[in-house]
């Protein structure tokens, strides 16, 4: 089966991940793409709108590929469901947890595939840490997730919008690998949102989480390599690290050799495996802990962010 798919939002993700992986991909062929102010270097028909591309194609696609910010997704990818086309929903899946549960909804009504894809579970040391903490109960957990904005969201205006997420966009990374690795659901007990003075949206975060010793860390003002980590450990005293965003494992200071780190190439890999199903396969646990914490969480005003 030749999954007929399009890419809607042209930005930064779909030109270096979702193009190139779906290239790649024998099941998907690319038959168009939607961007409101155009889009370079493609080959395939560009439309302003998805009802312009229905219009225009009718009977002519099976899938969508929902590349925008998240505020304009819902309206989009109901759109798409009405159609009858299965959705690929890029993280995070949705601007809120209503929209989210509407969005599922309407998927399963429908009878149509809806895929909310974390790109950061389908690093290759989340599978073999998941296997690792089954059934363990967690006695301390360290996410630190630090990088520079300017380098991962170089003039995107959208993230510093109230609707944008700010450094939540890159810490929901961390809680979906936390949702796909940890045997149990995080309760956030105190947040800190650290919002530049002439920002919406946080540029830092930390959570604390119930029990022991369960911290998140986010900054987006590092100005140095990166920092993607999130550290483990269990009551029976056994450590779980993932770093570099969960390409590397160290179980108990070991270097665990891991397979190729390639999310997008195992995103549509499930994908493909979702649309012909027509299967609803949605985790809004990472989500829920990031409404959870906007819900109780202290707002500290710091410097103004160029
Ligand atoms: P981006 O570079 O700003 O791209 C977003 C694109 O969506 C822009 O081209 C924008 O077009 C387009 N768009 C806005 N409204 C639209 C609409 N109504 N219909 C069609 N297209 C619309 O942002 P990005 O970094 O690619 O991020 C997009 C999503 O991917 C976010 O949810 C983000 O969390 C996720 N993501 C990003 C990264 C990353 O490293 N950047 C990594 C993984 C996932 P205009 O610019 O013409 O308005």
């Amino acid at each position: 089966m030749t999954i007929r798919t399009a890419i809607i939002g042209f930005g930064k993700i779909a030109r270096t991940e979702h193009l190139p992986a779906i290239a790649a991909h024998p099941a998907f062929r690319l038959v168009a793409v939607v961007a409101p102010n155009g889009a370079q270097g493609v080959d395939v028909p560009v439309f302003a709108t998805l009802a312009d591309l229905l219009a225009a194609m009718p009977g002519g696609i099976d899938a969508v590929s929902l590349c925008t910010p998240p505020r304009v997704r819902r309206a989009i990818a109901a759109e798409a469901i009405a159609a009858g086309l299965a959705v690929l929903l890029e993280k995070p899946p949705a601007a809120t947890l209503g929209e989210l549960d509407d969005l599922e909804a309407q998927a399963r009504a429908a009878g149509t595939c809806l895929y909310a894809a974390w790109h950061s579970q389908h690093a290759p040391a989340v599978a073999p840490a998941a296997a690792l903490l089954k059934g363990e109960a967690i006695s301390r957990l360290a996410i630190d997730w630090r990088e520079d904005v300017r380098k991962w969201h170089p003039g995107q205006e959208w993230i510093w919008e109230p609707d944008g997420f700010g450094v939540l966009d890159t810490g929901i990374n961390a809680l979906s690998i936390a949702s796909a690795i940890l045997p149990e659901r995080l309760f956030v007990e105190e947040a800190d949102l650290f919002i530049p003075a002439n920002r919406q949206a946080p540029i830092a975060a930390r959570l604390r989480f119930s029990g022991p010793d369960l911290t998140a860390s986010f900054d987006w003002r590092e100005q140095g390599e990166e920092a993607w980590s999130l550290c483990v450990e269990t009551a029976g005293g056994r450590q779980i690290e993932l770093h570099n965003g969960g390409a590397r494992l160290v179980v108990d200071g070991a270097p665990q050799p891991l397979g190729r780190f390639d999310e997008y190439a195992s995103i549509y890999a499930r994908f493909a495996e979702l649309v012909p199903a027509r299967i609803v396969e949605v985790d809004g646990n990472p989500l829920r802990i990031l409404a959870d914490a906007a819900l109780i969480a202290r707002r500290i005003t710091v410097a103004p962010h160029p």
